[in-house]
Parts: structure tokens; C-alpha cells; sequence
């Protein structure tokens, strides 16, 4: 493993195995099942075998590898333990042992109730073992997200992103730690290679940008990201991918602006879904707010109910597409 030329190595060495090996997981369980959704939670999103599976080989690779540290992670397992869901949990558990054969079944399930960490300002990991659940159930985007924060700040950002090419091949990880600038590396069957750095694209011009945003008009106004695009006489139609790729796409040069307006007045954004992508965009180059242009504040639990939906640029057009969105919001 190359150097990440950070003070927090250790972290992103650790961070980039994680995410790797989550994504063996995923991506065997994508090419050897007809996928279904497994469960659909309270808020009506779908989770998968894949998506528990994965928490779990993150959770049990950070307690072998920081075990004092604590982790917040979108799902628990407490569905699986319902004997309704046993042979879900059964898919679950032969699905982490064939990866982890020293694990006992019941450490499967351990291992994804660790992730129960309820945030703050202190010292924790943040996991959203399958971010664009369904993207990786059309076969599209998706990513393993897992960041470290510690004091209000994401101090290292790792995403693996199976489906996003590097070099001609399928699949990317992006890692970054706070100061030390953005790296991306293939994802070769789920090990790692050698780090390079990556940089926003440089771009000032509101006609040439790229603006990416959510494939589901749930996740971000569609409607509204157009608005913006025309005040920026941007003439190049939007691109619409799931998950945090999306940082990626825009960590990598390859987009200059992604948008992410609110559907609704009261949804406030997941940290799992924001973290790493956010210290990724800014290590790269970028910037990243909410749509008033505030910093976001990862201090308030599980959710970012300090803030109202994301811009993410290259830095050179952040002004210009926040003064687009309050002339259409006045
Ligand atoms: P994306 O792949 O960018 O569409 O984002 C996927 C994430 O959107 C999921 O992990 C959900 O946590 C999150 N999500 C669910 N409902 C909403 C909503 N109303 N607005 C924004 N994000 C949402
Ligand atoms: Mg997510």
C-alpha cells in the first residue's frame, strides 16, 4: 500500500481494506443471485442480504483493527434476529462466512449490532455498508461509505465504488484524509492497488459544467437542479447516478457540480450518506454545503439536522450555483 501522505494513515489503509472487502461481498452476492430486496425498513428503503453482509465485514475488520473505536452504521440486526427473517439471516450469515469462515454465526450478527455508535463530537466511524441500494439492485452505482469523524470533523473518507471504471476496469476506491489530499486506486476483485492522486476538474465556467445528481427524483429535485442548470447556461443535460459516486465522479474530474435539493422541507440528510464523500470533494479540490451554503455540521447525531440538502462543486463554480439557487428560492 502507497502512502496517503496523511497523519491519518493507519486510518486509510485500514479504511480502503474495509471498503474493499465489503465490496467482494456485494459483488458476489450480485453475481450469483437473482437479487430481491430482502426487507424493506420503517422508511420504506429496500435493504439486502448484501447490504447486512457488508456491515458486517466492515464492523468485525475495524473492531481487529481499532477495537476501542465506536461505529455508526445504517442497519442493525435486530430484523434478522426476528425468526420471521431466519432464512434471511441464515443468507446473511453463509453469505459473511464464506468471506470470514472463522466467524460463528452468532458473531455474524454481533459484528452488524456494533455499529450502534449514535454520533456526536467524540471519536467514531460512520458506515453506510450499501449506499444506493437501489442502484445496486438496477445492476448501476453503488458504494461501500465509510468515514472516520472525530471533533465535528471527517477525518478520512473511503468509498469503494464496484461499478465506477478505474483505468478501463470496473471498480474505484477514493480515499482521503483531512489535509492530505485525494487518492484513487482500482478495485481489482475487491483488493486494493496503487494509490494515485485525484483532483477536481478546474473548470470556472457555468456553460462547460457537468452537474451530476440522484437517479431517484425523491433523493434531490430534479425539477429544481434543471432550474439551475439553465441560470448557469449550462449546456450539457445532467447525469443521474446513485450513491456517493457521485463525490467520486466529481473527486475524479469527471463532473463538476453535483446537486442535491430537498424533496421536502423536513428530510435532513443521513451521515453515512454524506461523510465520506464530503472529505473526499474537499480533499480533491472541491467544495461541499448544504443548499444555503452552510458547512455541515456532523456534531448532531445521526442525521445532519443542522443542514438542508448538498452542493458539492470543484470549488471554482460553488459561488455561482449558490447565488443560482437563492435567486430561485427568493
Ligand atoms: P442517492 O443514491 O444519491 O439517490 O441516495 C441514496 C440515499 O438517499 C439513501 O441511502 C437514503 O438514505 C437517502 N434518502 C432517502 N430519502 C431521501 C430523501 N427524501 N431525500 C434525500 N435523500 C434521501
Ligand atoms: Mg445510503
Amino acid at each position: 500500500m502507497g502512502s496517503f501522505g496523511a497523519e491519518f494513515e493507519r486510518e486509510c489503509a485500514a479504511a480502503v481494506r474495509a471498503v474493499a472487502a465489503a465490496a467482494r461481498l456485494c459483488g458476489r452476492v450480485q453475481a450469483r443471485r437473482v437479487l430481491g430486496v430482502a426487507l424493506t425498513k420503517g422508511d420504506k428503503s429496500p435493504v439486502t442480504v448484501a447490504d447486512f453482509g457488508a456491515q458486517a465485514v466492515v464492523a468485525h475488520a475495524l473492531a481487529a483493527d481499532f477495537p476501542g473505536d465506536a461505529l455508526m452504521g445504517e442497519e442493525d440486526a435486530a430484523e434478522l434476529r426476528d425468526p420471521a427473517n431466519a432464512p434471511i439471516a441464515a443468507q446473511v450469515v453463509a453469505e459473511v462466512r464464506e468471506q470470514l469462515p472463522a466467524l460463528a454465526p452468532g458473531e455474524v450478527l454481533a459484528a452488524i449490532d456494533r455499529a450502534r455508535a449514535e454520533g456526536g463530537s467524540g471519536r467514531f466511524w460512520c458506515l453506510d455498508p450499501i449506499d444506493g441500494t437501489k442502484g445496486f439492485l438496477r445492476g448501476e452505482q453503488y458504494a461501500v461509505a465509510l468515514a472516520l469523524l472525530d471533533a465535528g470533523e471527517v477525518k478520512v473518507g473511503a468509498l469503494a465504488c464496484p461499478n465506477l471504471p478505474f483505468a478501463g476496469a470496473p471498480g474505484c476506491v477514493l480515499v482521503a484524509a483531512r489535509g492530505g489530499g485525494a487518492f484513487a486506486l482500482p478495485l481489482r476483485g475487491g483488493d486494493a492497488g496503487t494509490p494515485v492522486a485525484t483532483r477536481v476538474a478546474p473548470t470556472a465556467d457555468g456553460a462547460r459544467a457537468r452537474i451530476v445528481e440522484s437517479v431517484e427524483s425523491g433523493h434531490g429535485d430534479h425539477a429544481s437542479h434543471e432550474r439551475v442548470r439553465a441560470a448557469l447556461l449550462c449546456a450539457t443535460p445532467s447525469v443521474r447516478l446513485d450513491s456517493q459516486a457521485k463525490y467520486a465522479v466529481l473527486a475524479r474530474g469527471d463532473g463538476e457540480i453535483y446537486l442535491r435539493m430537498p424533496t421536502s422541507a423536513d428530510y435532513r440528510e443521513n451521515l453515512w450518506d454524506q461523510a465520506a464523500g464530503a472529505r473526499i470533494i474537499e480533499e480533491a479540490g472541491g467544495r461541499v454545503t448544504d443548499v444555503d451554503g452552510r458547512p455541515l455540521d456532523f456534531t448532531r447525531g445521526r442525521k445532519l439536522l443542522g443542514n438542508q440538502g448538498i452542493v458539492a462543486t470543484n470549488g471554482a463554480l460553488h459561488g455561482a450555483v449558490l447565488a443560482a439557487i437563492r435567486t430561485l428560492r427568493a
